[in-house]
């Protein structure tokens, strides 16, 4: 009978990780837009746990449901199936706006569709905020620099940018992006907050990011050579996605509205990265996710071994669907 079928129901229901309690008056509908991504969803994760309303807007180009599947159902959740080049008609208070292609491969795949979802997508987004009087955190980029000759990049240096490279698509529609942000925070008042983001790593980031850190990691797993371009002594910088996720919560929360860099400004040499992998795979780490959480820098080994065990669930995964 229904009551036992209500019963059921109610001891099958999914558990979720834990969210915090919020009043009516904390609590924020928030509107993440590429929720479904590599960062997206490490956002869409600490504002969930927090307590907000959260609605993920993503038309999974590159993003992937199994990245949010934990809270689908959720009552504080929502997922919309949209492409942003499409006006979007909802009531939100905050937007995180991040539906952007990241990778080289993936930008470059259809140019024109990653200038569209930069221009046009960035357009609805900001005419959203404006229906809505939500403020809006673009997520823009380093690249915004191009090929720089300062060394490290200020917010106020302007950028060495050829518009008509191979990278254009991605760098010229980010920057074009941040002009739309900063054109309607004059003429309609728009409440715009603009984070240019650094190299960023973690679980969840794509299997062909085609970037140091998971090429090293995934040659090192299946016991191929890394392969070190050049001497190796040349260097880079990479964040920890939790501490770039606390760093677009503390600038949304901030009153300072021009742009801000977020990256990590410790740089090591590629040869130290191939190494400290080789040395962590050769050991076979073990792992503990829970320290993601807290509020501190995260240190690199830590980081590194939550991506590397990430990287061999994701070979597993692959692995058990070829011999299926
Ligand atoms: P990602 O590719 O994992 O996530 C982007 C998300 O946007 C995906 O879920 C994708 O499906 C979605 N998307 C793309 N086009 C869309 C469209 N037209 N409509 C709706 N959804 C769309 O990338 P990421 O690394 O999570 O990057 C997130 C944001 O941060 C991007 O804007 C990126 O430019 C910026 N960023 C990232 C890095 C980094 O190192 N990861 C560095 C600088 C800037
Ligand atoms: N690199 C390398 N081996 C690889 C990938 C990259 O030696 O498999 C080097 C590359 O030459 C560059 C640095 O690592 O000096 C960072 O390259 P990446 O592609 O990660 O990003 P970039 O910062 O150059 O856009």
């Amino acid at each position: 009978d229904l009551e036992e079928r209500l019963s059921n129901i109610e001891q099958e229901r999914k558990t979720y990780p834990e969210t915090k309690y919020l009043t009516y008056k904390d609590k924020k509908r928030i509107l993440v837009t590429g929720g479904a991504g590599f960062v997206g969803s490490h956002l869409v994760d600490a504002l969930m746990m927090r307590g907000h309303e959260v609605t993920v807007v993503d038309n999974f180009f590159t993003g992937r449901k199994r990245n949010i599947v934990h809270w689908i159902g959720h009552e504080n959740f929502e997922l919309l199936h949209h492409d942003i080049v499409n006006p979007l008609y909802i009531e939100v208070d905050e937007i995180y706006h991040l539906a952007s292609p990241a990778s080289p491969p993936h930008y470059m795949f259809n140019p024109v569709k990653t200038l569209k979802t930069n221009t046009l997508g960035t357009i609805n987004i900001l005419g959203l905020a404006k229906r809505v009087r939500a403020r809006v955190l673009f997520a823009s980029t380093s690249e915004v620099y191009g090929d720089p000759e300062e060394h490290p990049q200020s917010e106020d240096y302007w950028g060495h940018v050829n518009p008509i490279g191979p990278r254009a698509c991605y760098d010229e529609g980010k920057r074009v992006a941040e002009t739309l942000c900063y054109s309607y925070m004059k003429q309609d008042n728009i409440d715009v907050r603009v984070a240019r983001i650094f190299n960023t790593y973690g679980p969840r980031m794509h299997m062909n990011d085609g970037r140091v850190v998971s090429n090293f990691i995934l040659q090192s797993l299946q016991n191929e050579a890394l392969t070190i371009y050049g001497s190796g002594e040349q260097t880079r910088s990479f964040q920890y996605v939790s501490d770039l996720v606390d760093g677009l919560m503390a600038l949304m929360r901030s009153n300072y509205t021009l742009p801000v860099n977020l990256g990590n400004p410790e740089e090591h040499t590629i040869n130290e990265f191939a190494h400290i992998i080789k040395k962590i795979i050769g050991q076979c780490s073990i792992t503990n996710h829970s320290a993601v959480w807290s509020g501190y820098v995260v240190p690199m080994l830590d980081g590194l071994n939550w991506t590397i065990a990430y990287f061999r669930d994701e070979l597993q995964h692959a692995k058990r669907k070829e011999n299926f």
